[in-house]
C-alpha cells in the first residue's frame, strides 16, 4: 500500500482536470537510458558506480541487445567500501586505469552516479575532474547522476545531455546561425532528418548527443535548438543558459508532428514556404499512405497510458489525430508545460491528463476505463495481460526508431501488434 496524496486542478475551460499524484512508482531509474545512449555515442563508455542491484538492472534491461563488447559496465561498490571513502576513490582510479588501458577506443569516459554512490556521498564530479587531469587530452572524463527512485528512466538521458552541453565549445556572438537537435534519435532517423534539413537549406545542423565525443557542437546566442524528445528539461535549461533559443514545436511523431517540427525549424531559419512544401510533400504522402493500412486495427480503439517515458502526450496526440484512437487517461511522470504546449493544445478536451504516479489508484482508474490497449512498464504489463488486456511496453517506444515520416507506419505498428495478438488469442480460446 502506498501513502499518497492526490489533488485535482480546477478544470480549465473545456478540459478535464489534470490529476497530480505522488505515490508509489512503477518505473525504471535513469540508469536504463544508458542502454540506448551507449549505442548512440560510439566512442563513449559509461561506467556506472553502483551496487550489484544496479548491475543486475543493466544486465536485464540490456538483455539480448549486447552483440559486441559493450560500452558500459558497473564498478561495484562492495559493502566493505561503504566505510572507507579514501580507498573508494583509489579503487575507482584503479578500475578506470585498467579499463582505459584495455580499451584504447574509449575517448569519453562517463562516470554514472547511482543511489549507492549518492548515499555514501561519493563525489563523482570531483573524481571526473581528477581523472580528466590525468587522461586529457586523449580522453575526456565526465560525470552525471543516473540514480533515483523518484525519477523516470528517460531522465537519465536528460542528465547526460545536460552534462554534455557543459562540454560543448562556446560559439561567439557573431557566429553563423546553427541548429542543434537535442535528444537521441536512431542513426537512421538522424540521417533522414539531416537530408531534409540539407534540402531545406538549413546549414550548421548538429545532433546532440553526437555520434563522436570530439564533434560536440559549439553553442552560443546564434544557436537555435529543436527538441527531438520531450524529456529534456535540464538539457534545455543548460542550452538556454548558453544563450541558445528553443524553437517550440510538436514532437516529430507521425506525419503531422514531423511536418510541424520541421516547419518550426524552417520558419526559424527563414526557409521559403514553397521550398518547404516541395521538400516535405513526398515524405508526408508516404507517411499518410503507411498509416492508412492501420486504420482498421487502431481506429475507435481506446488507449490508456501509465506514466513512464514522458513521451505519452505526444504519442497520444499522434494516436488520436492520425490513427483515430480514443484516449482515456494520459499519464506522464512529468508534464513540461512549455515544451509540451503545442502537444497539449491538440489533445481532445475531454481527455484525462495525469502527472506523477500513484500506481494503485491508477490501476483502479484503468480498470474503470476498461481500455482496449494499455501502455505501461514491464512490471504492470504481465498482470494486465493475465487479466485479458492488450499491453504495450512503454520502454520499447524509446528504443525503437519512431520519429519522422518514414517511421510513421512503424509507430502505428507498435500499437497495432498487441491488439492483433489479443484478437488472435480471443479467436483461439
Ligand atoms: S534505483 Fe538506484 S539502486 Fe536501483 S538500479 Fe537504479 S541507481 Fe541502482
Amino acid at each position: 500500500m502506498s501513502n499518497t496524496a492526490a489533488r485535482c486542478d480546477a478544470p480549465a475551460a473545456g478540459r478535464e482536470p489534470t490529476i497530480h499524484q505522488r505515490g508509489q512508482h512503477e518505473v525504471f531509474c535513469g540508469l536504463t537510458s544508458i542502454i540506448w545512449l551507449h549505442r548512440k555515442m560510439q566512442d563513449a563508455f559509461f561506467l556506472i558506480v553502483g551496487s550489484r542491484t544496479c548491475a543486475h538492472l543493466m544486465q536485464s534491461a540490456a538483455g539480448v541487445m549486447i552483440f559486441a563488447e559493450p560500452r558500459f559496465a558497473t564498478a561495484i561498490i562492495e559493502e566493505r567500501d561503504l566505510s572507507g571513502m579514501a580507498d573508494l576513490h583509489d579503487e575507482l582510479d584503479a578500475v578506470v586505469e585498467r579499463l582505459l588501458k584495455r580499451r584504447p577506443d574509449i575517448k569519453m569516459l562517463v562516470l554514472v552516479g547511482s543511489c549507492p554512490s549518492e548515499v555514501i556521498k561519493l563525489d563523482l564530479s570531483r573524481a571526473a575532474e581528477r581523472l580528466n587531469r590525468e587522461h586529457a587530452p586523449d580522453r575526456r572524463v565526465i560525470a552525471y547522476s543516473g540514480s533515483g527512485i523518484e525519477t523516470t528512466f528517460t531522465q537519465g538521458e536528460d542528465s547526460f545531455l545536460a552534462t554534455l552541453v557543459d562540454e560543448c565549445p562556446v560559439a561567439e556572438a557573431d557566429a553563423a546561425p546553427s541548429l542543434v537537435v537535442a535528444g537521441s534519435l536512431a542513426d537512421v532517423v538522424e540521417d533522414q532528418f539531416s537530408r531534409i534539413f540539407q534540402a531545406l537549406g538549413i546549414e550548421n545542423v548538429a545532433f546532440l548527443p553526437t555520434r563522436r565525443s570530439d564533434r560536440l557542437p559549439a553553442i552560443g546566442p546564434n544557436t537555435r535548438f529543436l527538441l527531438a524528445q520531450p524529456f529534456l528539461n535540464e538539457a534545455a535549461k543548460k542550452l538556454e543558459r548558453r544563450g541558445a533559443t528553443h524553437i517550440p514545436a510538436l514532437f516529430p511523431l507521425g506525419e503531422e508532428g514531423t511536418t510541424a517540427w520541421l516547419k518550426a525549424a524552417s520558419d526559424a531559419f527563414g526557409v521559403d514556404p514553397a521550398r518547404f512544401e516541395a521538400v516535405t510533400a513526398p515524405g508526408r504522402e508516404r507517411a499518410r499512405k503507411a498509416l492508412e493500412s492501420y486504420a482498421e486495427t487502431l481506429s475507435g480503439k481506446r488507449i490508456f497510458f501509465f506514466p513512464d517515458s514522458q513521451l505519452e502526450p505526444a504519442l497520444a496526440r499522434f494516436l488520436s489525430r492520425e490513427a483515430g484512437m480514443g484516449l482515456t487517461e494520459i499519464g506522464s511522470p512529468y508534464l513540461h508545460r512549455r515544451h509540451l504546449a503545442a502537444e497539449l493544445d491538440l489533445l481532445p478536451e475531454d481527455v484525462v491528463l495525469s502527472e506523477g504516479q500513484d500506481v494503485e489508484r491508477q490501476i483502479d482508474r484503468c480498470h474503470e476505463a476498461d481500455p482496449d490497449l494499455i501502455v505501461c512498464g514491464l512490471g504492470l504489463a504481465n498482470p494486465f495481460e493475465a487479466e485479458g488486456y492488450a499491453t504495450k511496453w512503454s520502454i520499447e517506444l524509446v528504443f525503437t526508431p519512431i520519429q519522422g515520416y518514414e517511421q510513421a507506419g512503424d509507430l502505428a505498428e507498435l500499437f497495432a501488434r498487441p491488439l492483433r495478438r489479443r484478437a488472435a488469442l480471443k479467436v483461439e480460446v
